[in-house]
């Protein structure tokens, strides 16, 4: 039996999943689940599938949690200090899915990496801001590492056999979210329910806002550019409103490869749990129709203006990394909250990566995580003091 575990299993990712998992239950067994504040589901996929061990990180949740499964066989723990209780390092787990949302992935990730023999990322954010540490973990722990981000799943396998000094350029595609053609004077007006209709995609809250401002494009071009060790100006954007075409690698070698598959996040999660098509997955006929009219356009960076981020970047893995992930999330749960507008997100984004206090972390490499938690704290006290 495989042993696994699931970080984020109440979510749209860790459900999915579960989903494949309940298909072929005797291959695994799951050692974690974890959840935030649904504990609910939380209870219901952990009785479902036998699991003994779940952790709950919203406090009354797992209070609420720990008195339900009382005498039930089920321990039930609080963070992610307790994972020693869980695992051994000398007797690692088969694999690991990270499927947390938001910057409060990377502490996680860090954490499970002696434990697994393989681990999945599906939380960018944690590549984003610890990506030197993670990779540091990688290669000491001797960990496997596959991104689950379907674009970056996709890169993955188009250049599996070939060296990165072989890419010439890498398009990563985009829907263009929910308001590719919604007409920009209309933007100030934008409701939480509009920005959450993504049109091709049904994802969790956060990421699905991601992809109405295009953050999530750009957490994906830095995303690529550390996984795959490239430069920024080797990366660029396509807009593509059908979501069929995935990435497209352009080798030095006069070849372009393209990766297509339906959209669908099944087909990189379930790719990434089993091994060598070690078992098939149930997929459509190849879209023609999508191939005969790819329709792939640049960004709109009047509408979308927090793409101009790319620019800013700098080519090392530093701490700037987290003063806009920590930003976009503290943002994106004011929107969600309705204590500012759709457009406001990316305004202050933009604000609080040109000021000089902010800028001068392009210079300063993390050096562990302590470090970049205390700078991402920082800096949504400091959009508490913007008297937002
Ligand atoms: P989701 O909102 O549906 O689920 C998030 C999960 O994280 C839930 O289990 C929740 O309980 C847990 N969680 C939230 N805040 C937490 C906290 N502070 N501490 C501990 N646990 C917490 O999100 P999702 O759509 O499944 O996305 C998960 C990750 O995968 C994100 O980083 C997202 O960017 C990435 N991703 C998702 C998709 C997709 O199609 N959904 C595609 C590509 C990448
Ligand atoms: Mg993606």
């Amino acid at each position: 039996m495989k042993k696994i575990a699931i970080f984020g299993s109440t979510g749209s990712i860790g459900s999915s999943l579960l989903n494949i998992i309940k298909k072929d239950k005797k291959t695994f067994e799951i050692k974690l689940l974890t959840g935030n504040r649904n504990y609910k589901k939380l209870i219901k996929q952990a009785k479902f599938f036998k699991v003994k061990n779940i952790i709950i990180t919203d406090n009354t949740s797992f209070l609420i949690a720990n008195k339900l499964l009382k005498n039930s066989g089920i321990k039930v723990y609080r963070n992610f200090d307790s994972l020693n209780k869980i695992f051994n390092k000398d007797k690692k787990i088969d694999y690991t899915m990270c499927a947390i949302s938001g910057f409060q992935g990377l502490r996680s990730t860090l954490d499970i990496i002696k434990y697994t023999k393989k681990i999945a990322i599906a939380n960018k954010e944690s590549i984003i801001c610890g990506w030197n540490l993670i990779k540091k973990d990688l290669n000491k722990y001797k960990t496997d590492f596959i991104p689950v981000d379907s674009e970056h799943f996709s890169i993955r396998s188009l250049i599996h056999f070939d060296k990165e000094n072989d890419i010439e350029k890498i398009y990563i595609t985009a829907s263009g979210g929910p308001f590719r053609k919604f007409p920009l004077k209309k933007f100030k007006n934008i409701s939480i329910k509009d920005a959450l209709r993504h049109p091709n995609w049904s994802m969790g809250k956060k990421i699905s806002i991601d992809s109405a401002t295009m953050m999530n494009k750009v957490f994906e071009i830095i995303e690529a550019k550390k996984i795959f060790n490239l430069k920024y100006n080797q990366l660029e954007i396509l807009v593509h409103p059908k979501s069929y075409l995935h990435a497209m690698v352009k080798f030095s070698n006069g070849l372009t490869k393209l990766l297509v598959h339906d959209t669908d996040m099944i087909i990189p999660i379930f790719n990434s749990i089993y091994d060598n098509n070690e078992k098939k997955i149930k997929s459509k006929k190849i879209n023609i129709q999508a191939l005969n009219n790819l329709d792939l356009n640049k960004v709109d960076k009047i509408k979308f203006p927090v793409v101009k981020i790319i620019k800013k970047m700098h080519e090392k893995d530093t701490l700037f990394e987290t003063v806009i992930v920590s930003a976009n999330d503290k943002l994106v749960n004011l929107f969600l909250n309705n204590k500012i507008k759709f457009i406001d997100i990316s305004n202050i984004l933009l604000k609080i990566c040109s000021l000089s206090e902010f800028s001068r972390f392009k210079l300063i490499q993390p050096k562990n995580i302590d470090e970049i938690n205390n700078l991402a704290d920082y800096v949504s006290l400091k959009i508490d003091s913007m008297g937002i």
